[in-house]
């Protein structure tokens, strides 16, 4: 594991096994210098225990870092439960989820994730009070990274553009879930004229007839020629093979690790193209969490969701000013805010 790629520092990595329940799940604390580790728990019927542990270093490693840019008491963490979710979640497994979670005594706060719901975090809670949505409001969905990634994207649009909202602008985005579909809702509330793609052709269509949206077949979705590609599907889509068919000038979207090295921000960069850090534009969940424990109401909860647009626009203003890629610009503030929290007081 120390010789893994994606290790990077992590302060605890936990096998965790329940034969009784077949649990077999991965609980990787990145960070709790800043706060507890925060992150949620995703179920998926891994083909290889590898990829299990590369998703736990690379999801709760992005924990830390949302935190840390928006400034919150909260380190990184992340569980992964190596199952299928409509076949092998049950409560009893659920339970020892929360058991192993409730042994780390407040260090990781588990929330949901992709594969979990609200209602295992209810099950959870049976026997630990370290889960995220503990509260009433808490259960209503209020697409609170969708609203993120808007913000990072107004900001982005303003800093590229001189623009504040959408129209006359072509937006492609990949991916119509939980993120993507609320997000574009907002852009063509805006004015945005939206390209989408998703495995799910039902999901397509009714973007197409509610939003007035393009189909794009999933692998067309990188050679648009459009302003903004939003990525809110899949990690790691990035890469040597995608970058070079890119026609746009600013990326922006909610889907986790978009990058598959950190240095391919360099050649976007190289190809005059905008890249948000995700880890920023995504960062809706975790501020939500954190607001809850402020004011819990709605309208409370998106205002404070709303920074991610200042901080962005402070991002791209001091990267742009320095000649470095947002990607550094925020890699810094976050190594830089972490090294302050581990220096003895004078
Ligand atoms: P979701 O499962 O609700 O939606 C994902 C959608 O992407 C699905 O409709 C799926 O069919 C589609 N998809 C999968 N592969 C695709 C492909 N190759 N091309 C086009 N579409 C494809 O997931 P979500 O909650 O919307 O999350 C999306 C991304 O955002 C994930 O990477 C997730 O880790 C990240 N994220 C989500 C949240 C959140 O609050 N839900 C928070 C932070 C980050």
């Amino acid at each position: 594991m120390f010789e893994h790629t994606d290790y990077d520092e992590h302060e605890r990595v936990l096998y965790v096994r329940d034969a009784a329940s077949g649990l077999r799940a991965i609980m990787a604390i990145h960070s709790s210098v800043l706060g507890p580790a925060f992150g949620g728990c995703r179920m998926w019927p891994y083909a290889h225990e590898e990829d299990a542990l590369t998703d736990a270093l690379r999801l709760s490693r992005g924990m830390t870092f949302k935190s840390a840019i928006c400034d919150l008491p909260f380190g990184g963490g992340k569980s992964v439960i190596v199952g299928d979710p409509a076949r092998d979640k049950t409560p009893e497994l659920l339970l020892a989820v929360g058991h192993a979670v409730e042994e780390l005594g407040g260090r990781y706060i588990i929330a949901d994730d992709v594969g979990t719901t609200l209602a295992d975090l209810a099950i959870m809670r049976k026997v630990t009070q370290h889960t995220a949505a503990a509260s009433q409001c808490a259960q209503q969905p209020l697409a609170v990274t969708a609203y993120g990634v808007f913000n990072a994207m107004v900001a982005a649009v303003e800093h590229v553009y001189g623009q504040s909202d959408f129209t006359g602008l072509r937006v492609a985005v990949q991916g119509l879930g939980n993120v993507g579909r609320p997000l574009c809702d907002r852009l063509y509330a805006h004015g945005a004229k939206l390209f989408v793609s998703d495995l799910n052709a039902q999901r397509v269509r009714r973007a197409a007839s509610e939003l007035n949206a393009t189909p794009v077949a999933p692998d067309e979705i990188y050679q648009q020629q459009v302003d903004i590609f939003s990525p809110c599907a899949l990690g790691s889509i990035l890469n040597g093979h995608t970058i070079p068919r890119l026609n746009v000038r600013v990326i922006c979207g909610g889907a986790n690790n978009q990058l598959m090295q950190d240095d391919y921000a360099s050649l976007l960069h190289q190809r005059n193209i905008l890249y948000v850090p995700d880890y920023l534009a995504n960062a809706g969940g975790v501020i939500d969490f954190h607001q809850e424990s402020i004011d819990d109401r709605p309208a409370a909860v998106l205002a404070a969701v709303e920074r991610i647009r200042a901080i962005t626009q402070s991002v791209l203003r001091d990267a742009q000013e320095l000649g470095r890629t947002p990607v550094q610009v925020a890699n810094d503030r976050v190594r830089a805010r972490i090294a302050q929290h581990n220096e003895p007081p004078t």
